[in-house]
């Protein structure tokens, strides 16, 4: 009995579809096929690119990196396979491979069914449309979700707090996290300046730093400009009062008198005029309270002597003489030091050297 045998390799241990070899025969019908050309979206601004219907970013830094990722998504969708191999691509993209219309890629495709292996390399051509993404061309736009109303509690914003305001908004916009995040446009407004941002995250997280740092009371509103997909649309306002206090400055509150020092979480530190000691007013109250404020004007007084119960000094400019009580954050102070200190209703207040 004649032997039947693969009509192109001549194998005989193998069974036989039209006349040859599994492995013959795929390699003539190969159980996968290019079904179409890639085509992909890809922006111009971004490695970012967009397969189906929305736009995805990769986290490459050049075009080789962004082309690998790109190819890697999109060749599974192109590629049609019988559904019983199981199947492997490696595109092969060179080092040096520029982003054009249309790329040809060579991609080794391995297929697999038991203990057969078929595997080829076939050109893919992949067209690349360069279009900006949605992110970019809201950038370009100057499309914004937030603003940011920043305004002082006395008049005019400080060039120093707008300094720290600026600070806060680009150590942010540096954090990965908002890298895709920007600040469309700064408007300059009489008492103060509106900062229109990207995002509502990005607009809350700013507004919160400078509360905490810079002790601003915060009010949000909403203004609905539309409904889109059945959500609200409209612009996200963050009115952000800067209390504009500086170090030294008095602040008069109802039941207490204090140096300001700083911020701390929203809290005002400041120190007890009375007592020295400091003393922390929690951010609502400050808020809430009728609060008045003003830089004190300072003299210079030298120690002249110091008893159990009193200091005396001596003005520097007119020489005149005051005794006043010693209290116990004095206790550092020497004969002969000459201090800094202001007249409040008549009482000489203590401000430098710092009281402890
Ligand atoms: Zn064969
Ligand atoms: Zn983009």
């Amino acid at each position: 009995m004649a032997k039947r045998f693969c009509a192109l390799c001549g194998k005989t241990d193998s069974p036989l579809i039209e006349n040859l070899c599994f492995s013959c025969f795929y390699k003539k019908h190969p159980p996968f096929r290019v079904k179409s050309e890639p085509k992909i979206q890809i922006c111009p601004n971004c490695f970012s690119y967009k397969l189906s219907k929305k736009w995805m970013q990769t986290d490459s830094s050049n075009n080789f990196e962004f082309l690998e990722q790109v190819i890697e998504q999109a060749l599974p969708l192109f590629i049609k396979h019988s559904p019983e191999f199981k199947i492997s691509l490696q595109p092969q993209l060179s080092e040096e491979i520029e982003i054009k219309e249309k790329i040809e890629i060579p991609v080794l495709i391995t297929a697999e069914k038991n203990d057969i292996v078929i595997s080829e390399t076939v050109p893919v051509n992949i067209n690349l449309e360069s279009s900006p993404c949605g992110r970019c061309s809201k950038k370009k736009r100057g499309y914004f979700e937030a603003i940011l109303q920043f305004r002082g509690l006395r008049g005019r914003i400080s060039e120093e707090e707008r300094r720290q305001v600026y600070n806060i908004i680009e150590n942010f916009l540096n954090q990965e996290r908002y890298k895709y995040d920007y600040i469309p446009q700064i408007k300059e407004k009489k008492q103060g300046f509106d900062i229109y941002v990207s995002t509502i995250g990005l607009a809350k997280i700013i507004a919160e730093s400078v509360k905490e740092y810079m002790g601003a009371n915060l009010y949000e509103s909403f203004k609905l400009l539309g409904m889109k997909d059945g959500k609200k649309k409209g612009t996200t306002s963050i009115s952000v009062r800067l209390p504009s206090f500086s170090i030294g400055e008095i602040i008069q509150l109802p039941d207490k008198t204090l140096i300001f020092e700083k911020f701390e979480k929203g809290n005002l530190i400041g120190k007890d005029l009375e007592t020295g000691k400091q003393l922390t007013i929690q951010h609502k109250e400050l808020w809430e309270s009728e609060i008045q404020s003003w830089k004190p004007e300072t003299k210079e007084y030298l120690i002249i002597s110091i008893t159990t119960n009193f200091l005396q000094l001596m003005d520097l400019k007119t020489y005149e003489i005051f005794e006043i009580k010693k209290e116990p954050p004095h206790h550092n102070l020497k004969e002969g030091d000459t201090i800094k200190a202001t007249k409040i209703d008549e009482k000489i207040l203590i401000l430098t050297p710092e009281i402890k």
